[in-house]
């Protein structure tokens, strides 16, 4: 038996749900690759790409999914045998760093487990202690898609600055970016990545990446052409912005989700529509967990991520839950990636970034809630009744 007979839900960390509109944007004929429209939309995205990301870097932008960001970072940041200081806060850090070291990267990581954020001091005295200034970067994440952690990036410029350091900061926001407030230039960060299909709201297949000043200017190291993020940022001839066919039908539904987010939402509201929304998850977890063994990975409320949020379960009831909320009703919740030391089948991830309305998320909730009940799983009562507080006294009567 099942209910599954309407639109669904894929309330997964990426890809979030694309609007119907950015999809209608795509469907076209293809437009002339070499001049028109399409360099127009090419430059009108390039500038909301600075705005989305609160900065005056360059953007260049790579056909490829967040792994392909995490490449051509390292490749322009990073000489084969120099050093960089990789931040584990869950499972993305240590992925860039394993790209790093598979490049011939020197890569020291450390890391800070599964439940917590890094601690800016303890990287302040690390770099202190480099006293040569081997550390050419700091590579970090925003936010941990798999931990649910939300990182302090003003915190770590200010502890590379605290110890004088000349290290350059690079930030992936791949999960991030659109959905938690992230300000490059104000922060003081160097490089800035991210991907299309997060918080952009973007069937996958771009990348981007901010190079700032210093990281433009600092740079020792030319990559291949392809990875070359100069030749993307200033090209010679319009299809060196992409080292080749642009990414025609993917740059028509990037640009009318950044109008979207830059011109008819805001990009404030868009980032207050993702704390509502995430304190709403919080809330529902948080009475879930009252009696069974429900519980927010990410305890210290100040350190949550408002794009996901991942929970911890008994072994296998995560997967038995995310069985029936499929099977039943139509409701795809994140796989758990776990840690070396945790249970996949003890996780799972609601994620809740990008084109979500209260009538989505609230339907993904109260969905969770049946699959409980159906599964016989332990929880409290009260989760939804909390979560629709948490709407309801975010947007007051008029
Ligand atoms: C999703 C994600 C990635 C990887 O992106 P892909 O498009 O799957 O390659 C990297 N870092 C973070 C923080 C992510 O959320």
């Amino acid at each position: 038996m099942s209910l599954a007979f309407g639109r669904g839900l894929r309330a997964i960390p990426g890809p979030s749900v694309m609007p119907d509109r950015v999809l209608a944007a795509m469907h076209r004929a293809a437009p002339n690759i070499y001049a028109g429209e399409i360099v127009d939309l090419t430059h009108r995205i390039l500038a909301d790409l600075r705005r989305v990301a609160c900065t005056e870097a360059a953007p260049a932008i790579y056909i490829g999914n967040g792994h392909a960001a995490w490449e051509a970072a390292l490749a322009n940041l990073l000489a084969p045998g120099e050093t960089a200081l990789v931040l584990g806060t869950g499972r993305f850090g240590l992925g860039w760093a394993e790209t790093a070291r598979r490049m011939g990267i020197g890569v020291e990581v450390m890391d800070f487990g599964f439940r917590a954020p890094f601690d800016p001091g303890m990287v302040e005295d690390r770099l202190r202690a480099d006293g040569e200034d081997r550390i050419r970067a700091v590579l970090t994440v925003q936010t941990d898609t798999a931990s649910s952690v939300r990182n302090d990036i003003p915190a770590l410029r200010r502890a590379i600055d605290a110890a004088n350091h000349p290290a350059l900061l690079a930030v992936d926001c791949i999960a991030s970016l659109g959905c938690d407030r992230y300000e490059m230039d104000a922060w003081g960060v160097d490089v800035t990545l991210a991907a299309c299909q997060k918080g952009l709201m973007t069937p996958p297949g771009l990348a981007y990446l901010w190079a700032g000043d210093r990281a433009r200017a600092e740079r020792r190291h030319a990559p291949s052409p392809y990875w070359d993020w100069e030749a993307r940022i200033d090209p010679e001839v319009f299809y060196l912005h992409f080292c080749g066919t642009p990414p025609t039908h993917h740059l028509y539904g990037q640009a009318e989700a950044l109008r979207m987010i830059l011109d008819e939402e805001g990009l404030e509201r868009v980032w207050t529509r993702h704390a509502v929304h995430a304190r709403a998850v919080h809330s529902a977890v948080e009475a879930w967990g009252a009696w069974g063994s429900f519980a927010l990975n990410m305890w210290d409320p100040y350190v949550r991520s408002n794009a996901v949020t991942t929970i911890r379960t008994a072994p296998g009831e995560a997967s038995r839950l995310r069985d029936w909320c499929q099977r039943a009703a139509g409701l795809t919740l994140g796989v758990g990636l776990a840690g070396p030391d945790q249970d996949p089948d003890a996780l799972f991830r609601i994620g809740h970034m990008g084109h979500l309305d209260p009538v989505m998320l609230l339907g993904a909730l109260a969905t969770i809630e049946a699959g409980l009940i159906a599964t016989g799983i332990p929880h409290g009562t009260g989760a939804i009744t909390a979560a629709a507080r948490v709407i309801a006294e975010a947007v007051p009567a008029m």
